[in-house]
């Protein structure tokens, strides 16, 4: 589209920036995140760049925003520091848009309009001489209380059944807790300044903003705490019936199931300091071919849903079970419910179970490596058939086992 090439007089911008009515004034307006928002999209939206959006709410990290939350949205235009000196050009590019440019700079479109008296923000074209409205106000900052610099999540929202990674770093060194709502989190750190952690987001979590609070202990006794929010969304889990085999619905028994519940809990809720694995897990079958997945809402015996599927279930009969990561066998029976159950922790409340095996090679107390045989698929305890049902509990929490084969969950450093 054809347009007149302008040139930029400084003086001619300043009159006209000072003569162009203010925008409204008021900061009263209020945004309410939604799932799937990002802060340069809110930013654009009203016509505010993402440093004053970040600003104005004591956002740290635009990165990490949460659903649910509200935001204000700073008054457009209010700014009257219109008198600043502006020397600073940018000739437009290919691809460029003034939104663009506006970012780059820190400015807000409508002043970089004002400022080059452009009456429609679509109209600009390559090679055009545009003014930097300079000497920005300077933007506030709302740091992390002291001692914490950085707290970072690995996935924000963060789907029901998830591990979520968590990764604090300190100015000092201190004792860091955390809790997850009311669960606490094991936190493990190398130097008492850079802590991290694991939270295992329960598959029927109601969907909605947590709470993941930190606090601090200084040598000198004194704390600082600080929260994030947590936005758990839903996961994508579909509903299954499980009929057992004839003869054996008396494992259904409420106090079968649950003596037996109770006894690997006493177990997986132990945190043990030393983590044993390293990167991600590998397959626990040489051919995994899965016949049910993590999550899977289920009713036993037809009637309401009663429960969801507490790992993955892959198909075979007599195929060997590798160790997928490091980690020492804390059991190793034959359990009512998960018929020959071999339990691997890993250290830092990371656990993996390997249920309805025929024969289990493994001893409790043996120390396993990725890849060690550990015994063969089969049809004992509470099943439909043969298949090796795979588990991993994080901190107790049952968690997706396949996000542990493509994720790293540990600091990228390998700290
Ligand atoms: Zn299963």
């Amino acid at each position: 589209m054809a347009r007149t090439f302008r040139t930029i007089f400084t003086g001619f911008l300043l009159t006209a920036a000072l003569s162009l009515p203010i925008f409204a004034q008021s900061g009263d307006i209020t945004y309410t995140i939604q799932v799937g928002d990002t802060l340069s999209e809110i930013a654009l939206k009203y016509n505010v760049t993402i440093a004053e959006l970040a600003a104005q709410n004591g956002i740290s990290n635009p990165d990490l925003i949460f659903a649910g939350r509200t935001l204000t949205i700073p008054a457009d235009g209010a700014s009257t520091a219109e008198t600043a000196l502006q020397t600073q050009t940018y000739t437009v590019q290919p691809g460029d848009t003034l939104g663009i440019i506006a970012e780059r700079f820190g400015v807000r479109t409508t002043r970089l309009a004002q400022t080059n008296n452009i009456a429609d923000i679509n109209l600009i074209e390559v090679g055009q001489v545009l003014v930097i409205p300079g000497n920005e106000p300077a933007k506030p900052v709302y740091p992390l209380p002291a001692p914490f610099t950085e707290i970072s999540l690995s996935h924000n929202p963060i789907a029901q059944g998830e591990t979520l990674l968590v990764q604090i770093t300190l100015d000092t060194t201190a004792t860091l807790t955390a809790d997850f709502e009311t669960r606490p989190v094991a936190l493990t750190t190398t130097d008492g300044r850079h802590y991290w952690g694991l939270v295992g987001i329960h598959a029927l979590s109601e969907i909605g903003v947590y709470s993941l609070a930190f606090r601090a202990t200084l040598p000198d006794g004194t704390e600082a705490a600080v929260a994030q929010d947590v936005v758990v969304s839903a996961g994508d889990y579909a509903t299954e019936t499980i009929i057992p085999e004839p003869g054996r619905e008396n494992l259904l028994a409420p106090d079968v199931i649950k003596s037996e519940a109770q006894k690997l809990a006493l177990i997986w809720n132990r945190v043990t300091p030393e983590k044993q694995w390293r990167g991600t897990f590998g397959y626990p079958v040489t051919d995994p071919r899965i016949t049910s997945n993590f999550g899977t809402r289920r009713s036993y015996g037809g009637g309401a849903v009663n429960g969801y599927h507490a790992g993955t279930d892959f198909g075979g009969n007599g195929d060997p079970i590798f160790a997928p990561a490091a980690g020492t066998v804390v059991l190793a029976e034959k359990l009512n419910v998960r018929g020959n159950a071999v339990l691997i922790d890993h250290g830092l409340g990371v656990y993996s179970g390997y249920w309805h095996q025929s024969q289990s090679v493994v001893h409790v107390g043996d120390h396993v490596e990725r890849g060690d045989l550990i015994g063969y698929i089969g049809n004992t305890g509470l099943v439909t058939g043969p298949h090796l049902h795979w588990e991993m509990r994080v901190s107790g929490i049952a968690v997706d086992p396949l996000q542990w084969v493509t994720e790293d969950m540990e600091p990228s450093s390998g700290e």
